[in-house]
């Protein structure tokens, strides 16, 4: 039942960590780092800009980057195409908020004609219901939708802005669309919403939505994070395996995915949980991160970057930007130091890096 046991060491993999159902390419192309972790996973941050201000990731202040720092969708489609080409299969647009970026449906379209075999997004839900047909025609496969209360006064509260039915709406969305199972975002704070894990999870169990409780990160705009709120991924599976049912532990096809997902053992319902603070994935981590200003990042919580935008506004071929990916991959460390008193919170919040 233990989370940890559930962390295995990085292994070889052979070509680039492509699934069966895509052959492996043979060849050097592929992206691995000096831990021999193979990166095969793009998240891409389409803006920074937010019609929320949930208080573990935004603050009221935010300034958001003008318009012209941005990507355009032609530099986020090049840069992807490059990513393809070096053995990244799966991609998640996020944000910001990525229903704020105007066109995404077209940005969709055109990533989902490169070929990645997983094509996902991450949102807020706002807006969603009006588009989750078209996403899901333009090539989306999936979506998590992040819901941090079930009280629509709490919701409001959390999120600063905007009301819960939307968010809700766009779940009923996204399944009329085809975009299962929807996965919903749950960040728990001690004293905040920790008191409704029992209604979230007798939700996953109703909707046949997997609820995702993710571990809050030393990662927000007002630096409210501390040890104490956070609550405990292992606190949480004993919870609800104590007051709703067992919960059995689902052995994932892909050991890398970082959220480690669980059945309750009458069979009915299922939940996940991220547990980057107590038990940090890094061992396994195959991800890469662009952000909407064009840095490339190797970790959430990395401190340097690697500037694509740059290089591409002058000129840049192909090759050169291979070289800078497969530099950025090289540098990645062995894992944040989230537990270590080394920890350096990166300079940049949430909402700005992409989640
Ligand atoms: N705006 C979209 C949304 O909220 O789903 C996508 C971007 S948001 C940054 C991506 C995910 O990061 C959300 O599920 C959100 O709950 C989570 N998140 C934001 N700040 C966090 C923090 N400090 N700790 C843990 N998760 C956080
Ligand atoms: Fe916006 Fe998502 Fe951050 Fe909330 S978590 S402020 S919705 S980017």
């Amino acid at each position: 039942m233990s989370t940890a046991a559930r962390l295995p060491l990085p292994r070889a993999r052979h070509g680039c960590g492509r699934s069966e159902e895509e052959p492996a390419q043979t060849g050097t192309n592929c992206l691995v780092d000096t831990y021999g972790r193979v990166h095969d996973d793009l998240r891409i941050s389409v803006t920074d800009r937010c019609n929320f201000r949930c208080v573990y990731c935004l603050d009221e202040e935010a300034e958001f980057l003008p318009r012209g720092e941005l990507l355009t969708y032609d530099e986020i489609v090049r840069i992807a195409s490059v990513a393809r080409r070096m053995g990244v299969r799966t991609v998640r647009l996020t944000g910001g908020e990525p229903l704020q970026r105007r066109g995404i449906v077209e940005l969709v379209e055109r990533l989902a004609a490169l070929g990645f075999s997983d094509l996902a997004m991450t949102t807020n839900g706002v807006g969603f219901a009006r588009l989750a047909g078209a996403l899901g025609r333009a090539g989306l496969r999936r979506v998590n939708i992040s819901c941090d209360s079930l009280r629509p006064e709490r919701f409001a509260c959390i999120r600063r802005r905007g009301q819960m039915g939307p968010v809700l709406e766009a779940m009923d969305a996204a399944e009329a669309a085809g975009l299962e199972p929807v996965k919903v975002n749950v960040v728990l704070m001690a004293g905040v919403n920790d008191d409704e894990i029992e209604d979230f999870a007798a939700f996953a169990r109703t909707t046949k939505r997997i609820v995702r409780f993710i571990e809050f990160m030393p990662l927000d705009a007002q630096s409210l994070w501390d040890r104490s709120r956070v609550l405990l991924a292992d606190d949480m599976v004993a919870l609800l395996s104590r007051e709703i049912c067992p919960l059995e532990d689902i052995p994932d096809p892909d050991p890398r995915a970082p959220a480690t997902e669980y059945r309750f053992s009458d069979g009915i319902g299922r939940v996940g949980f991220i547990a980057s603070v107590s038990h940090p994935f890094c061992l396994n981590c195959n991800r890469l991160r662009l952000t909407s200003d064009g840095m490339l990042r190797y970790c959430l919580f990395a401190i340097e970057e690697a500037d694509v935008k740059t290089l591409l506004r002058n000129g840049a071929s192909d090759a050169e930007i291979e070289k800078v990916i497969r530099g950025n991959v090289h540098e990645k460390w062995l894992g944040h130091e989230i537990n270590s008193a080394k920890f350096v919170p990166p300079p940049r919040p949430m909402y700005s890096i992409g989640g």
